[in-house]
């Protein structure tokens, strides 16, 4: 009956680290394309993961999927 015990456990474990994330919901980012213009939502823990190539003071910047340019993270409030 180990083998049982362990595959409960697995299921328990996959219940509540929920290490794929599939019961969060996923928060997006806006990306504005600086060449075309045009909004993109990305995931933000794909963001994040841009993040830890760049100084703390850079800015993400992902590729335009409509024209190839470049597209930066769209500010909320203009003023900041
Ligand atoms: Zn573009």
């Amino acid at each position: 009956m180990s083998k049982n015990k362990e595959q409960d456990e697995l299921l328990k474990w996959l219940d509540e680290e929920d290490p794929f994330g599939l019961n969060e919901e996923m928060e997006f980012i806006i990306f504005k394309c600086i060449d075309c213009g045009k909004e993109d939502e990305v995931p933000d823990y794909v963001v994040e993961e841009f993040h830890f190539d760049l100084e703390e003071d850079e800015e993400v910047e992902v590729v335009c999927p409509f024209c190839n340019g470049t597209m930066r993270q769209a500010r909320k409030d203009p003023s900041e």
